[in-house]
């Protein structure tokens, strides 16, 4: 979960989702030989009536900037804001596409996009009365073991005008730090204020929020998605993210200004599992690499995603 200044710590519930059909299933080596965990992914825009490029109704352009991001992130690619030449620094070998086909096998006119008129301008997210887990994700997801669901919305009302995602973290993976039941398939996925969808390094996206505005905010939460933990464990110097080359820290950053000592080493403001603005963030590190990837050849609806 990922907020502005505002930090809800607590994991009694966790949100997933994901995605890859048969046909969409390949054999992925990269230039280098390398296997890639692809992942097909449908993003349900949820918008009030406006028209597509206006408001909620976000366009096919940012939703693309979005993946990108996600590739150049997750690929650590050389010449984007994804790359870094840290030590420990992993290029996670997971990659994002857009679904060319709908749950029917029809095609998609707009790859990877199932716009929604979800009936309301804003969306509250309150323990107690939360219609984005009561009604709209159980409405409108998609098989999640076929596809990667992301549902991109106006967060409102007072639990969540400053909350910028959250995620459902995955079931069964047998990793630390993750409950066995992450949540329900009808939930499983991440959901993320149309205002921190995409970046506005790539396109005239006016509605993107500064210093949220260039995508990290579906990093972070995809991180969460793979079976990721805040790094500084939500607790103080005893509380740990069950990565051991990820340092530990006694309280999120907000920035990368100055790299701070909170527990006898120095943080790493720059990981994506941070609270850190957008434009510092670089890192997964080679242990949260090997987290991710153990959640994706064993958590259910994980698997499947990648044809395990
Ligand atoms: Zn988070
Ligand atoms: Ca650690």
């Amino acid at each position: 979960m990922k907020t502005i200044k505002i930090v809800l710590v607590f994991f009694i519930m966790a949100w997933i989702t994901s995605c890859s059909t048969d046909n969409n299933l390949d054999e992925i080596v990269d230039e280098n030989e390398v296997f890639i965990y692809r992942i097909h992914v449908v993003v349900h825009v949820v918008h009030y009536g406006e028209p597509i490029g206006q408001g909620a109704n976000i366009s096919y352009e940012q939703v693309k900037s979005q993946i990108e991001v996600l590739n150049e992130d997750f690929r650590k690619m050389v010449g984007t804001n994804g790359y870094n030449d840290n030590p420990v620094g992993a290029d996670t070998t997971i990659e994002f596409v857009l679904a060319d086909k709908d749950p029917d096998g029809n095609l998609l006119t707009e790859p990877g996009i199932d716009r929604i008129n979800g009936g309301r301008s804003e969306w509250p997210k309150g323990v107690f009365r939360n219609p984005i887990e009561t009604s709209l994700k159980p409405t409108y997801y998609w098989d999640p073991s076929q596809y990667f669901n992301i549902w991109t919305i106006n967060f409102g009302g007072f639990v969540s005008r400053d909350l910028l995602g959250y995620a459902q973290f995955p079931s069964r993976s047998g990793l630390p730090g993750l409950n066995a039941d992450g949540g329900s398939a009808e939930t499983d996925g991440v959901v993320i204020g149309y205002k921190y969808f995409g970046s506005s390094e790539k396109g005239d996206f006016p509605e993107l929020v500064a210093p949220y505005d260039l995508g990290r905010t579906a990093t972070h939460e995809v991180g969460h998605w793979l079976g990721l933990r805040h790094i500084w464990g939500d607790g103080d110097c005893s509380n740990d993210d069950y990565c051991l080359d990820t340092p530990n820290a006694s309280a999120p950053n907000y920035d990368c200004a100055s790299i701070k000592i909170s527990c006898d080493e120095p943080e790493m403001p720059q990981n994506y599992m941070d609270y850190s603005y957008d434009n510092c963030m670089n890192i997964f590190t080679e242990n949260q690499k090997k987290r991710m990837i153990t959640v994706l050849k064993n958590s259910i609806r994980r698997k499947e995603l990648i044809g395990y």
